[in-house]
């Protein structure tokens, strides 16, 4: 089989970018599509264009009805045009790779690094998703690591490499069975790219469901450890990635359809990952919203 080309899954509209508020690999330092969105013309449903906001970094004027339409996934209204804050572009990112015997030893270290700094990346793969990945990759993971942490720091000159050197510590504090730090961006990128490919890999073995659920950082062992209980009471596949420096999660329930025993447990499972996430004062999605699929579980 060929691996899917990585271009197919990276291109989406800036318009579709603000209706989703969509997140992704780097908030954990640089925040969400709504944090750089400064003005909107949006035309409304009698054909009325208006203008939200402006090219101001600071405007305290009125009630920010630019936030509000930010994520409003076009209900109300279409979003013609976008005026956006821009970063000054970044130096290239040193890359961190550490991997764990235990996912409370990876969750642990995560609580660390967060504690000391904001990593440009702080992200999550288990051993179902590493395993997937190599699968599909063959880019030599190490297949028995219970988890991986892939983080990156883009910050400049030696404040870089303090953050890396804290980084390390950490994940060596927190008993990594590996860590392997490069600022060869080609290598770095390597990590990302198997990291990017961790759903299309998931998919491969079978019909996914998958969760967003997200909890306050503290939460996030027990999240983990809880989403591992799940998996095993139910007797499903949950592969978990997660964008584990925002505390948001990706729980992959993967299934086989044409088993109804096994797609009505996957739907149980569904249900209790969105249970536990409340249960841990969390929220049912992070990113993707909740749709009809989540919507019994939405609390007020
Ligand atoms: C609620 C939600 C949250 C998501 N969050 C994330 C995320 O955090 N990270 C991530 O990687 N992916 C996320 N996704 C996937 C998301 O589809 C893509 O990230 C992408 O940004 C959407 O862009 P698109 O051009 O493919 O939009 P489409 O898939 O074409 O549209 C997505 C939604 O935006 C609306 N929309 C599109 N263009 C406009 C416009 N010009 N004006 C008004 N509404 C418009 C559509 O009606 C639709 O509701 C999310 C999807 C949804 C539905």
């Amino acid at each position: 089989m060929v691996p899917p080309d990585p271009s197919s899954f990276e291109i989406c509209s800036i318009g579709g970018n603000v209706a989703t508020n969509a997140g992704g690999l780097c908030c954990v330092k640089y925040g969400i599509t709504t944090d750089y969105v400064l003005g909107l013309e949006v035309v409304l449903s009698d054909g009325t264009a208006v203008r939200l906001g402006g090219p101001r970094l600071k405007d305290a004027a009125g009630l920010s009805l630019t936030k509000l339409f930010v994520g409003s996934e076009g209900t109300l209204g279409i979003i013609t045009e976008v005026t956006l804050r821009l970063l000054p572009a970044q130096p290239p990112s040193s890359t961190l790779v550490a991997t764990f015997a235990s996912t409370r030893q990876a969750t642990d270290a995560v609580l660390a690094i967060t504690a000391a700094l904001r990593p440009a990346m702080l992200e999550y793969m288990d051993r179902v998703s590493i395993n997937a990945v190599e699968d599909m990759l063959h880019m030599g993971l190490d297949r028995d690591a219970a988890a991986m942490l892939l983080a990156r720091s883009d910050s400049r000159h030696l404040a870089a490499e303090l953050e890396m050197k804290s980084m390390v510590e950490a994940c060596q504090a927190h008993g990594a069975t590996e860590v392997l730090a490069t600022d060869d961006p080609a290598e770095g990128e390597a990590f990302v790219v198997a990291r990017r490919s961790a759903i299309p890999a998931v998919e491969r073995r079978g019909t996914v469901l998958l969760e967003d659920v997200g909890v306050p950082l503290p939460k996030l062992p027990e999240l983990v450890a809880g989403i591992e209980a799940i998996a095993a009471a139910r007797a499903v596949t949950i592969a978990l990635i997660a964008h584990v420096g925002d505390g948001n999660t990706h729980p992959l329930i993967v299934f086989d359809p044409a088993d109804a025993d096994a797609a009505a447990r996957a739907q149980l499972a569904f249900g209790e990952v969105m249970d536990l996430a409340i249960r841990l004062d969390g929220t049912i999605t992070g990113e993707h919203g909740v749709g009809r699929l989540k919507k019994a579980w939405l609390v007020d």
